[in-house]
């Protein structure tokens, strides 16, 4: 359905996504679809006549290349993905600034790409889940030292070196992993320290139902890395293209 179109003499992009444009619609509110869809007709046909005669072409949106600061679920926000014409990559930049705003769609020139910025233990979670699944509860100072020892092993970690849990997260930004057997032995034995007899058994039991897809993945949080090129690239000429162009729909 969505189909990102750029102008080659003027480096614009027009995204032909009928449920990507107003979030008002998204929602169900306010406007009826026909109306809606009129809307986006004009837009589009307003680009078409503000680049008329120029040279427009396809752009395929690479898979999983979207990138953002903030959650999937806020509205308001920028976000960055990539597009390719099948020779030359391209950074789009999606955006509103309110709410009501229509998506925007801006070609940058550059690229980017995420760096990982910390991983960390979801310590907060760890702790209620210990409260709610042992019987007794260990003592806190013993939570503490739990948490103490797991988060130190979180710090040594490169990232690289873990699997991807295949647990959704609400932000893209946030990644979660899995820790390997050599980490999982490690805290076990010096989990021996902490723990003795029963509780220890029981949190050997805890570790292993929560290093896959509980408490005990590890979080990473990435940063997006914009390296913004400067424009050299030539504007298109309007040499003739040696392949056959795909058509562009609703273009005279
Ligand atoms: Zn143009």
């Amino acid at each position: 359905m969505n189909q990102l179109i750029r102008c080659k003499n003027c480096d614009q992009v027009f995204m032909k996504s009928p449920f990507d444009q107003y979030p008002e619609y998204e929602l169900g509110l306010d406007r009826p679809p026909e109306t809606f869809q009129n809307t986006e007709k004009d837009d589009f046909q307003d680009f078409l006549i503000h680049h008329q005669g120029h040279e427009l072409e396809n752009l395929k949106i690479i898979d999983d290349s979207y990138a953002s600061e903030k959650a999937y679920s806020e509205p308001v926000k920028t976000s960055f993905f990539k597009a390719t014409n099948g020779k030359e990559k391209f950074v789009i930049k999606k955006f509103r600034e309110r709410i009501d705003e229509p998506l925007k769609y801006q070609l940058i020139s550059g690229d980017y790409s995420l760096k990982c910025v910390a991983v960390e233990i979801q310590s907060e979670n760890i702790s209620k889940q210990l409260e709610r699944e042992l019987n007794p509860r260990p003592s806190q100072e013993k939570i503490d030292a739990f948490l103490k020892l797991y988060g130190a092993i979180a710090e040594g970690v490169d990232i690289k070196d873990l699997e991807r849990s295949p647990e959704e997260s609400y932000h893209p930004l946030e990644v979660y992993h899995k820790i390997d057997d050599t980490r999982l032995m490690f805290l076990l034995r010096n989990c021996r320290n902490i723990f003795k007899g029963q509780e220890y058994l029981a949190m050997e039991e805890f570790i292993h139902r929560h290093k896959d897809d509980g408490v005990l993945l590890l979080k990473a949080s990435y940063k997006i890395r914009i390296t913004q090129l400067a424009k050299t690239r030539k504007r298109a000429t309007p040499t003739p293209l040696p392949f056959e162009k795909e058509k562009i729909l609703g273009q005279k």
